[in-house]
């Protein structure tokens, strides 16, 4: 993993730093370019917006890590308010919500964050939406991918998460390309080992082609979550080539990330979905945007400067 994003991704761990990022007077700015505000009137605001020429989106509230039952619960709570406000603002055909299970309290309890998300996933269901869980850490996949698997149990539209980082992920890939089932496919946005990641962005790239190609020949709906311009048209070569029918099959990209390229996705026809991630815990999500891009860190340090 290249030195910057490393030490962008170590910042995101630590505590101190968090301090100083969350309270400098420049960070609103910046954070207001990748979150789309506060409250759940701020997140039904963007999906209106979104919908206005075509787009979905899929609702993160932010949070994550949650190191005792009483935020794990807090978590759920504003989940459901969530669901509630889409449902009365008849939003749910726009939106469905993304979820984090360490929010969820995974690394405490797997069983009660399994009951939570459980929790998530009726209330998206009686509301008309889906749900899809976020995946984190290397070392949480397996109990993610656990969690998953008893959810489509009762919910079979319940989204996975991969990461083409990840060395396992095209066997990952073959299980779960099959009928109906959901699985979006980025690249991978957490610090991983070399034991378990590859290392360079090239076979990053190709991991994904592979595990692109799995999921278009198998019988599910593969979400394509990624910004890169080559990824983009190397799927549109491929969806071509499985003779893929729009509709069943999707682009995910994060909410004011590449703007453009979203509306000239969704012009063409293709189904578009945007990440669109809000609450007060952003430190995180924008943590991770920075790592993504250089440019973004520079613009970062200016605004804090600046103020
Ligand atoms: P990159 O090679 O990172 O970027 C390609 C180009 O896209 C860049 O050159 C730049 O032009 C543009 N770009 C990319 N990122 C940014 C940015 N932050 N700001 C501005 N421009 C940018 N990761 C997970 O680990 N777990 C998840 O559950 C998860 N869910 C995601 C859901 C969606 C809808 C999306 C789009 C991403 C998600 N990610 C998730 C993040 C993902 O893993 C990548 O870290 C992120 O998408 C950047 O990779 P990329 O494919 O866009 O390619």
């Amino acid at each position: 993993m290249e030195p910057l994003r490393s030490l962008i991704l170590a910042a995101a761990g630590n505590d101190t730093i968090r301090r100083l990022v969350a309270t400098a007077p420049g960070a609103r700015s910046v954070v207001a370019r990748f979150v789309a505000g506060e409250t759940v009137d701020d997140a039904l605001a963007a999906v209106t917006a979104l919908a206005a020429d075509g787009r979905r989106a899929t609702l993160d509230h932010l949070g994550e890590n949650a190191g005792d039952p009483a935020s794990a619960e807090s978590a759920v709570s504003a989940y459901l308010r969530l669901l509630e406000a889409l449902r009365v603002k008849a939003l749910t055909d726009h939106a469905e919500v993304s979820v984090k299970l360490s929010a969820l309290g995974l690394r405490a309890d797997e069983g009660a964050a399994l009951d939570r998300a459980a929790r998530i996933c009726a209330a998206a269901h009686e509301g008309g939406t889906t749900v899809t869980i976020d995946m984190e850490e290397h070392d949480t996949v397996e109990a993610t991918l656990r969690v998953v698997r008893e959810l489509r149990r009762t919910w079979p539209s319940v989204g996975a998460v991969l990461q083409s980082y990840l060395r396992r992920t095209e066997a990952d890939a073959a299980e779960l390309a099959v009928d109906g089932s959901r699985v979006r496919l980025c690249k991978g946005a957490y610090a991983a080992p070399s034991t378990v990641a590859f290392a360079t962005a090239g076979e990053v790239d190709l991991s994904y082609v592979r595990c692109a190609n799995i999921l278009l020949a198998g019988g599910g709906y593969p979400m394509f979550a990624t910004h890169d311009p080559r990824l983009i048209e190397v799927l549109g070569e491929r969806v071509r080539w499985y003779g893929c029918r729009e509709g069943t099959y999707e682009y995910q990209l994060l909410f004011g990330v590449r703007p453009d390229e979203q509306r000239r996705l969704a012009a063409e026809g293709e189904t578009v979905r945007v990440y669109v991630p809000f609450g007060e815990q952003w430190y995180g999500y924008l943590m991770r945007r920075l790592a993504e891009r250089p440019a973004n860190t520079a613009f970062f340090l200016r605004a804090l400067a600046s103020r």
